[in-house]
């Protein structure tokens, strides 16, 4: 039976650096795969993150995005987010948007490369649900209006579950036309996110409907809507629905994930048995000369796919909290299982294949 180690080339190509800045947050979502709340007690101070953001530069990370917890509430955000412009590094921020209107003037004067706000729901009734702020919904939406108007460039992250799984045609009204990057990825078992809202896999064939239908209805310029960069793999049918071609699991290679107590690891979705070394007692290059993705032996459809050299069996992050099997949202092992000879699409036809779809799915999200 092949694994992962067996498979993989172990070559790094540093790209993004994924940064949980401080665990402290100002919402308590119910899907935080963090647990966010309270800061973590030994978090990194300002000496150690300024001489941690000179060493992913050393180590050729083209861009650093942080997050949290809340970012943009940790005290020093801006002395690290200008330390990594000074280092001529690319600059996400992830926020909740809730104190962003605040911290508009310093965005603009850092030239942020990106901002994204997490929008839940296209109301405020399932928003403010799953974010747990009543008002976080408004508060949102006058972020998103502030950054276009001052025209810093702002994406709009989706995280679906089965909460609000019959909110993205909500969401897509409230993005179309404006020029808004939407990433819509699934919410997985992590954190405190309840296991039972975990979409299945049938609701996650249908997501994906859902993005393949609008990537052809709408030019990008009206609606750049796309998966995550883990959505799907190697459907028979639907486009690539991420930005780049699926090229396995890159946590530990082009990704990297680093705790806001120096933890590194490949990724930040993964457990805590993938923590690799942490920055205070060890160089990032050391932890990266060392790093490997765990052994992940392969099961279910993964060991007889015939795309498993490239893959190499989707997403460790969420095989890792399904515990299903090998990868539950993988498109090409849905459409085995789930398709008899006769209802198989044909190739190539996207309309055709939508629309015997949707007849398949139509009481999933397509109301
Ligand atoms: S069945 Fe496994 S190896 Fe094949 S495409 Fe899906 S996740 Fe990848
Ligand atoms: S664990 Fe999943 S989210 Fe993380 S790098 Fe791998 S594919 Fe991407």
């Amino acid at each position: 039976m092949p694994s992962i180690t067996s498979l993989i080339s172990q070559r790094i190509k540093p790209s993004c650096a994924v940064w949980e800045i401080t665990l402290k947050c100002n919402s308590n979502c119910i899907h935080c795969g963090s647990s966010a709340g309270k800061a973590r007690l030994d978090e990194l101070n300002t000496e150690e993150s300024l001489k941690l953001v000179r060493e992913i530069r050393d180590c050729g990370y083209k861009g650093v995005a942080l997050m949290g917890g809340e970012p943009l509430i940790r005290d020093d955000w801006y002395e690290i987010a200008r330390e990594i412009k000074k280092n001529k590094m690319e600059l996400s921020i992830v926020t909740n948007g809730l104190t962003l209107i605040d911290n508009i003037q310093k965005l603009k004067s850092l030239k942020v490369d990106c901002v994204s706000l997490s929008l839940d729901g296209g109301s405020a009734k399932v928003h403010d649900y799953l974010r747990g702020i009543p008002g976080a919904f408004e508060k949102t939406l006058n972020a998103i209006n502030r950054l276009k108007e001052e025209k810093l460039p702002v994406s709009v992250i989706t995280a679906v579950s089965k909460t609000n799984l019959n909110e993205l045609d909500k969401i897509k009204k409230i993005l179309l036309d404006r020029n808004i990057a939407w990433q819509i990825q699934i919410a997985i078992p992590i954190g405190r996110f309840p296991r039972e809202l975990t979409i299945s896999r049938e609701e996650f064939y249908a997501v994906a409907l859902f993005i393949a239908i609008n990537v052809k209805k709408y030019s990008y310029k009206r609606l750049p809507v796309i998966g995550a960069h883990c959505f799907g793999h190697f459907s028979r049918f639907l486009p690539n629905l991420g930005l780049d071609p699926w090229v396995g699991c890159q946590a530990g290679l082009s990704v990297l994930g680093i705790q806001s107590n120096g933890n590194i690891k490949g990724c930040l979705t993964l457990p805590d048995g993938f923590i690799e070394g942490n920055i205070r007692t060890q160089s990032l290059k050391t932890i990266l000369e060392k790093i490997r993705l765990k052994q992940k032996q392969l099961k279910g459809y993964c060991v007889d796919c015939d795309m498993v050299k490239i893959c190499r069996g989707g997403c460790l992050g969420s095989s890792y909290a399904l515990k299903e099997f090998d990868e539950p949202y993988c498109l090409r092992a849905i459409e085995n299982k789930m398709f008899s000879s006769k209802q198989l699409p044909i190739k190539g036809k996207l309309d055709s294949t939508i629309s015997i779809l949707k007849n398949m799915y139509h009481n999933l999200i397509f109301k």
